[in-house]
């Protein structure tokens, strides 16, 4: 589909044509370079004069022509045409009111979640509810006590989590001796703390607890079984 064309004269004489919708807009001279604004449109036709040069369209941050074969970028908002170097440069639109002025500007109120912001699920108190320490399940005697206490100030539920996978790796260690056993009351306190659990998203602690218990069991056994034969 042609669009729809319309001539007009520049000062230094020179026919020149553009597409209608860049009426109002700057344009450029590719005879003598003189930057205006195109007027409207007088007489349209689709078949402009063969003479008739093509009006260069003019970036509104930096005010000089975009080539054919510039990267150029188009304001989704106002239609208005720029460089997309100068875009990138201007953080968005340069029309005065556009909504896409500043589009690219990252603002005070676009905030990155600091690391120190409680996780989700935290503020409530998931574990324990089955009333059940998975501290004496597995006989949990691990060095990490200190700094899991530390973790219980900042938040309970945390500390517990910790404290629940550890347990259930110690258990998995413990297992390979004792035929899987530890792993499995691991695994079958996970199961009951996560079914007594009130926020049920928070899940990941009890999945992985359950997951670390039943490869105790399965390497317990079949480890045991060999460790106990051969001595
Ligand atoms: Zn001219
Ligand atoms: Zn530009
Ligand atoms: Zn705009």
């Amino acid at each position: 589909m042609v669009s729809k064309q319309f001539q007009f004269s520049c000062a230094c004489g020179a026919l020149l044509a553009a597409e209608r919708r860049l009426a109002g807009r700057q344009g450029k001279c590719q005879g003598c370079g003189a930057v205006f604004e195109i007027p409207q449109p007088g007489v349209l036709s689709t078949a402009p004069r063969a003479d008739a040069i093509a009006v260069q369209e003019v970036c509104g941050i930096c005010q000089t022509a975009i080539a054919e074969d510039d990267p150029r970028t188009l304001c989704q908002a106002c239609d208005l045409p720029y460089h997309a170097e100068c875009w990138v440069e201007n953080l968005g639109c340069a029309a005065y009111g556009c909504s896409q002025v500043n589009v690219l500007k990252v603002g005070p109120d676009i905030r990155i979640p600091s690391p120190a912001s409680p996780l989700p699920g935290s503020r409530q108190p998931g574990f324990p509810q089955a009333g059940q320490s998975p501290l004496g399940a597995s006989g949990y005697q691990g060095g990490a006590l200190p700094s899991a206490v530390d973790r219980a100030a900042a938040s309970p539920t945390l500390a517990w989590d910790y404290l629940w996978m550890g347990a259930s790796a110690v258990g998995v260690f413990l297992s390979i001796l004792s035929y899987g056993g530890p792993s499995a009351v691991t695994g079958l306190a996970a199961l009951v703390a996560y079914a007594f659990q009130q926020d049920k998203s928070h899940w990941g602690p009890a999945a992985t607890s359950l997951l670390l218990s039943a490869v105790g069991v399965v390497f317990g056994l079949r480890l045991s079984l060999l460790f106990w034969q051969a001595t």
